[in-house]
């Protein structure tokens, strides 16, 4: 049985080693897509760069500064949207903002670990700025 303080301690834990060590944080080359989002209450910013081919994010680089949940937040999400399709994505996409807006779902990902800020609705954005950035590049 796992106690709630201990479960917040593990999701503390992935979001803390996504911000130190983000993943896909190189620039990739020959990018078919880019995007960037900004959050002006926080100083956030996420940029994405995208190698789309045959419908499917092949390489792809999340960079920004910002807050760590913001930046665990472009971490987090570069890892599941590779190898996945524009409608996959947009799946992911209306989960995630579920979850993050107060949905009691979960997601079957280290996405999920990012519902808690459902109690901090200034975070929420925060958390969303990496999928602005991604929905701008693929809709670029
Ligand atoms: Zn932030």
């Amino acid at each position: 049985m796992t106690d709630p303080a201990d479960l917040d301690e593990l999701y503390r834990e992935i979001v803390l080693d996504h911000h130190r060590n983000p993943r896909n944080s190189e620039e990739i080359q020959g990018a078919t897509h880019e995007g960037e989002a900004i959050n002006p209450f926080c100083d956030d910013e996420v940029h994405v760069k995208i190698q789309l081919s045959d419908g499917q994010v092949g390489e792809l680089s999340v960079t920004g500064v910002g807050c760590s949940i913001s930046q665990a937040s472009a971490s987090l999400m570069g890892v599941e949207v590779k190898g996945k399709t524009r409608a996959q994505i947009a799946q992911l996409a209306e989960q995630f903002k579920s979850i993050t807006g107060g949905s009691d779902e979960s997601m079957e990902s280290d996405l999920d670990v990012l519902k808690g800020v459902k109690r901090y609705p200034v975070r929420i954005k925060c958390a969303l700025l990496a999928w602005s950035a991604l929905d701008d590049a693929l809709s670029g």
